[in-house]
């Protein structure tokens, strides 16, 4: 499957001056191409086509030398585009009675309507810095490093062409054309019970999942409490320091610059997450938290924890589509609260981290429980009608399993 990513790119003044001069080197190149495709025709009956007019590319170099500044693939791509308005035109001339309209012959580029070039295969590269921020470096081959914002990364396509274009009021981007591998969609309908993952998000733990066997725990990285400490000290400091003062200002930057690294290792740990989940099932169970109530927190752990919950679910959803998995998402009221084997109300607020039932026993750490009826509350809804016979009991999998599990893995 071929798809195109578009990024924004912001090359500086030197490399916005020769991606101008390439443009136009290839736009006469183009026009050049017409012309000669034309007298040809009309001095001799020859139809010159891309591999004849390709096979010249050399011998028009040495008559332009100028011609050397562009990469030689982009130059061929030139030659290509005037061949596909061709056989653009062709195709209209031939359906010209169905459809009624005139068939146009290609016409010279002005200036204004010639704003792109592309690499059809080599001589660029795009570089992601870190993957836990968005900047990157695109390389073009006689062009030079341009400045990237990657919004959203490539992570297991191949990319295959690379266009560099212009807008109007001088704004630039690229676009990468893209192979994904082919990936067939498991029917829902085929997907087994251990293959869905239930996922439960939390403050303690970056994440916790479960395919009602195994448990998988995702920690917070460490660091995440280390900044969040040094923020809040930073934060104390700037409001009792002097208004307009040196020391303000200087507070002021180291803040945002701890800021900062907050957020790029939070946005790298969420990727790691978010790939360890998307890889552990077919069918990825996670709270809706888009949900009213959960909007506006001034407690900072507990904001940042918000945010990372929506940009998780954001990163697993798309990056389960992307290898053809699914992401369903549950109402997340109570999840934490009721007991995953009996449904009993067992009340704990965030302190108690140990969900301990009166009514059937059941003992485990408390965000597996909460994973536990993610996942079985998206099998309630969703197998009932789907797959599970109508007297099947609702937890098909062994809880004292799953709680024997997970004692080991604590005392080890
Ligand atoms: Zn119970």
């Amino acid at each position: 499957m071929i798809r195109t990513c578009q990024y924004r790119i912001y090359p500086n003044k030197k490399t916005t001056k020769i991606l101008n001069y390439t443009i136009e080197l290839c736009r006469q190149l183009y026009n050049a191409a017409l012309t000669e495709r034309k007298e040809a025709y009309r001095s001799s009956q020859i139809s010159l086509n891309y591999y004849s007019q390709t096979k010249e590319l050399p011998a028009t170099k040495l008559e332009n030398p100028e011609l050397n500044d562009v990469y030689s693939q982009v130059l061929c791509d030139v030659v290509k585009r005037l061949d596909n308005a061709y056989n653009l035109f062709f195709n209209r001339v031939k359906s010209k009675n169905r459809m009624g309209k005139k068939a146009g012959f290609p016409r010279h580029k002005s200036r204004d309507n010639y704003n792109s070039i592309t690499y059809p295969q080599s001589g660029f590269k795009l570089i992601h810095k870190s993957k836990s921020t968005n900047k990157g470096i695109l390389q073009l081959s006689k062009i030079g490093d341009i400045k990237t914002i990657i919004s959203r990364e490539i992570t297991d396509g191949d990319i295959k062409t690379c266009t560099v274009k212009r807008n109007k009021i001088g704004q630039w981007y690229v676009d990468l054309t893209v192979e994904f591998p082919d990936i067939v969609n498991k029917p829902i309908e085929d997907i087994k019970e251990e293959e869905i993952i239930g996922v439960d998000v939390g403050i303690n733990k970056l994440a916790v999942l479960t395919n009602g066997v195994e448990v998988k725990e995702i920690e917070n990285p460490k660091l995440i409490s280390k900044y969040e400490k040094g923020i809040k000290t930073l934060q104390t400091l700037l409001s009792k320091s002097k208004k307009h003062s040196c020391n303000r200002a200087k507070i002021r930057k180291k803040l945002a610059k701890k800021q900062l690294k907050l957020a790029n290792t939070l946005k790298d740990s969420l990727h790691k997450a978010s790939n360890e989940i998307v890889k552990s099932g077919n069918i990825i169970v996670i709270e809706d938290l888009n949900v009213e109530g959960m909007v506006q927190n001034h407690n900072l752990a507990k904001s940042i924890s918000d945010g990372s919950w929506n940009k998780l679910m954001d990163m697993c959803d798309y990056k389960a589509e992307n290898a053809g998995k699914y992401t369903q998402f549950v109402d997340p009221r109570d999840t934490s609260q009721l007991c995953s084997r009996c449904g009993a109300a067992v009340k704990k607020d965030l302190s108690i981290r140990i969900h301990n039932c009166n009514n059937c026993g059941l003992t485990i750490d408390r965000d597996l429980n909460a994973a536990l009826n993610i996942r079985e509350r998206y099998m309630r809804l969703a197998w009932n009608s789907v797959k599970m016979p109508v007297d099947a009991p609702t937890t098909a999998y062994s809880i004292e399993q799953v709680g024997a599990m997970k004692q080991e893995d604590t005392s080890s």
